[in-house]
């Protein structure tokens, strides 16, 4: 038989849980584009995209997905044969070094490999060295949904402060927004990327750029933007139907103001602290079920986690049949072992990532642990004692 029935948990990094009320206010007819009820809603959303980035600057919406993030924050700051600097620390870090690449841009990639952050030291190495200031951009992914690698932003900026480089920086935050701290001006970004379906809670469908005016002044340097990614006109419109440059995502924006207003009840630091609180819990059980078997978290430093995402490592003969296990007998979706094969490996069977990012709270996270324990016994993957007791220790005392 299957247990599988009742409601489920889609606990991928992204699309994440969406609540109720967001899909409650999205459930209706398509408002009037031109004018009325949709223009004042979206432009109430800006300050409030803003707070949760932590930037007084500007913000761009497009209808995309994550990709299209990446394709508008390069299309404004970066010409065909400029150069950028692509740390990177899992697939997504070289996701964007290849939109950048096949936009004509340079790239110089240093690969941190899967299973370390960006090392702050090595990007200032690579500036140092680049004497004439061919680098444009440093292109820094915060969280990586792949490895759950977590890089150290303001330590990035310091890094390029501290070799007097001019290059922007360039952070992807789109798995970490509204689940790790993240506060854009103070931290020294120049232009930040985003997306509606993972810390914001809305569908796939809306993409951010946030741009200060050091990556205003770039984009003003450059010859030609094209007009569908050119943030000027989204970001200071003259005309509602500038902001999108054509239809905008109207059901996104219905869902994204109760999504934003869900933020601020809570509090972003109240926010913040669920997701740590949620990942640690989440870290205390692998490493229970780590100390008598293959199962191990993927980033051994604490510091270097994500509070979205974790990514682990079960062994190829396992991972994919707990995943089955418990999507088939429990209803709860573990994510796939992404951009992590091996030539031993080659369809990342060893790997799985649980998704905590957005609407997720303590019996859901305690709900998920306790399956994948259940899945374990019941498919005979060795695996250590005391996972639950370990998580709930750590529930109990936040
Ligand atoms: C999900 C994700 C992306 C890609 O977003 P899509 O909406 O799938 O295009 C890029 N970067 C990071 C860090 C992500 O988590």
């Amino acid at each position: 038989m299957t247990l599988a029935h009742g409601q489920t948990y889609l606990a991928i990094p992204g699309p994440s849980v969406m609540p109720e009320a967001v899909l409650r206010e999205m459930h209706r007819g398509a408002p009037n584009i031109y004018e009325g009820e949709l223009i004042d809603l979206t432009y109430g959303l800006l300050p409030d995209l803003k707070m949760v980035a932590g930037t007084a600057h500007d913000v761009a919406i497009y209808i995309g997905n994550g990709h299209a993030a990446w394709e508008a924050s390069l299309a404004n700051v970066l010409a065909p044969d400029d150069k950028v600097l692509v740390p990177v620390a899992g697939s997504f870090g070289l996701g964007w070094g290849d939109v950048a690449q096949c936009r004509g841009i340079e790239t110089d990639v240093i690969d941190f490999g899967r299973r370390a952050p960006i090392d702050p030291a090595r990007v200032a190495e690579a500036l140092a060295a680049d004497t004439d200031h061919k680098i444009k951009a440093v292109l820094a992914v915060h969280v990586d949904t792949s490895t759950s690698a977590k890089s150290d932003i303001p330590a990035i900026r310091a890094a390029i402060d501290s070799v007097g480089h001019p290059a922007l920086l360039m952070v992807d935050c789109i798995a970490s927004l509204g689940c790790d701290r993240f506060e854009m001006d103070a931290w020294g970004a120049d232009v930040m990327v985003a997306a509606s379906q993972k810390g914001l809670m809305v569908p796939p469908g809306a993409a951010f750029v946030f741009f200060n005016d050091k990556a205003q002044a770039a984009r003003a340097g450059l010859d030609r933007v094209s007009k569908y990614w050119d943030w000027q006109p989204r970001a200071n419109p003259e005309l509602y139907y500038q902001l999108f440059c054509g239809t905008a995502p109207t059901h996104h924006l219905y869902g994204l103001r109760v999504a934003l207003d869900m933020i601020k009840d809570e509090g972003l630091e109240a926010v913040w602290a669920r997701h740590e609180v949620l990942a640690k819990a989440i870290w205390a059980a692998g490493e229970a079920w780590g100390r008598g078997g293959p199962f191990e978290l993927n980033i051994a430093d604490a510091a270097a986690r994500s509070h979205a995402v974790t990514s682990l490592r079960i062994g190829k003969e396992h991972g994919t049949r707990l995943r089955r296990w418990c999507q088939d007998q429990a209803g709860l979706t573990l994510g796939i072992g992404l951009g992590m094969s091996t030539e031993d490996d080659p369809k990342g069977d060893g790997f799985f990532r649980f998704g905590h990012m957005g609407h997720v709270n303590a019996q859901m996270i305690l709900g998920m642990l306790a399956t994948v324990q259940t899945g374990l016994r019941v498919l005979d993957i060795p695996h250590g004692a005391g996972a639950l007791e370990a998580a709930a220790d750590v529930i109990g005392q936040a």
